[in-house]
């Protein structure tokens, strides 16, 4: 593969940039730079808004409900550039999961009912799959689906779920027939939060927000008609989103937005009277991040470059989760190093713009803690780093 943009992609670029430098609304910019990971609905959802209006808000759908129909370079493009720009992580839960999956496999009412308030930003999702004994062993998974009349009767506890206490709509998996191999007897509901018999209690994080949830459903009543495709047949739904799930996973653009932020922060903070930037032995540690970034940024190139020989993505697309993810960790623990002692007072509320206490420390110092402790988990959500190592040895190694 070429790795050098050619004229017309590098005008594609241009054009990515600057929507997203001129667009973007300076209140939730600087909501994003204070608090990355805890952006409000409404902010969320207005930004989504400007993406639809542009005719990109939602890039990976068919091209009939709202996609952009780019090609795979194009989609990389615009990826690395999103997120290198301090733009609000777009609801992944809608647009990157349930959204494709809807548009794969739902009825013409369902795809009426829900592909529009989803590519507008008017409804948000939620994710219930994992349960408190069933995460990297899904299939296990025991929160009970059973028919009765034009409705399911739904009992059971989902846990972890990110944003459930936002959300107006859950895509479930749950169990429908318990007496057959556990993949075989899952399906997949779509269940308004609304609904009668759904409890949400708050999880608050290490990081002191509120961001997880546990959920409970006690004789929750769904349409069958909330189904999607056959029942039983959810395992194979949830494989195609989990497919969509790794989309951008490996976060190279984050990750070279924070390594920009790691040299600003350590070229001005003092360590013993010289910047913490002029220590060879930190700038070292900065270079050794990078080219560990580097290194993942070529992985998902190559992958790219299968894709675009029409070759899906394989199981060796689980390396970019691993380096993705542990490149991110080791930037924040930098950002972390170089503030020093102000890296340890860190109030929940001093990522709010309403706060009128001045932070305590450097301003640039605010929410790295949080985030440096919210992204200890991103070698677990989306598949655990073990799970993914475990993938590799089998499927791309065969041990
Ligand atoms: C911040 C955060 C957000 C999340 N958001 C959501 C959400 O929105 N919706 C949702 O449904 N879930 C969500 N999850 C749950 C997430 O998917 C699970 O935490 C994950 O799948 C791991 O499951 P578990 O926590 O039950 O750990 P377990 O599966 O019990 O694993 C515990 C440890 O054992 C290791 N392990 C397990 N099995 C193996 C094996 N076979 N080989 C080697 N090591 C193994 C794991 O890697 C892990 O280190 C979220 C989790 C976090 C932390």
């Amino acid at each position: 593969m070429d790795l050098v943009l050619n004229a017309e992609e590098q005008a594609f670029q241009t054009q990515v940039r600057e929507f997203l430098a001129t667009k973007m609304p300076p209140e939730i910019q600087e909501r994003v730079r204070l608090a990355p990971s805890y952006v409000p609905k409404e902010y969320t959802g207005r930004w989504q808004q400007l993406l639809y209006e542009q005719g990109w808000g939602a890039p990976g759908w068919p091209v009939e409900y709202g996609g952009t129909g780019w090609n795979a370079m194009q989609k990389y493009i615009y990826d690395a550039e999103y997120q290198a720009a301090d733009c609000p992580r777009q609801s992944p839960f809608g647009i990157s999961m349930v959204g494709p999956v809807i548009c794969a496999f739902g009825t013409d009412a369902q795809k009426e009912q829900h592909l529009g308030p989803i590519i507008r930003g008017e409804k948000f999702w939620c994710q219930g799959y994992s349960e408190p004994d069933s995460g990297s062993d899904l299939a296990s998974l025991s929160t009970r689906a059973v028919a009765n009349g034009d409705d399911y009767v739904i009992n059971g506890h989902k846990i972890w779920t990110s944003h459930a206490h936002h959300a107006d709509w859950m895509f479930c998996l749950t169990r429908t027939d318990p007496d057959c191999k556990p993949q075989e007897g899952i399906s997949f509901i779509l269940i308004d939060m609304s609904t009668p018999g759904i409890t949400v209690k708050p999880i608050i994080s290490i990081d002191g927000h509120h961001y997880l949830n546990e959920v409970f459903f006690d004789d929750v009543r769904v349409p069958v008609a909330n189904r999607i495709g056959e029942e039983n047949k959810g395992w194979t739904y949830a494989k195609f989103l989990l497919g969509h799930e790794r989309t951008g996973i490996a976060g190279v653009g984050k990750s070279k937005r924070k390594v920009e932020r790691l040299k600003d922060i350590a070229g001005v903070e003092l360590d013993g009277g010289q910047s913490v930037l002029s220590d060879p032995s930190f700038r070292a540690r900065i270079s050794q991040a990078e080219v560990a970034l580097q290194a993942v940024e070529f992985t998902q190139l190559r992958i790219l470059a299968q894709e675009k020989a029409g070759q899906p993505p394989g199981p060796e697309a689980s390396t970019l989760k691993i380096g993705g993810t542990q490149v991110e960790q080791t930037l924040n623990e930098l950002m972390i190093e170089a503030i020093g002692n102000y890296a340890a007072p860190f109030p929940a509320d001093a990522q709010d713009m309403e706060r009128n206490e001045p932070p305590i420390g450097p301003a640039h110092g605010v929410g790295l803690m949080q985030e440096r402790l919210l992204r200890r988990a991103a070698t677990i959500y989306g598949g655990s780093n073990e799970i993914q190592r475990n993938i590799i040895a089998k499927a791309v190694l065969e041990l």
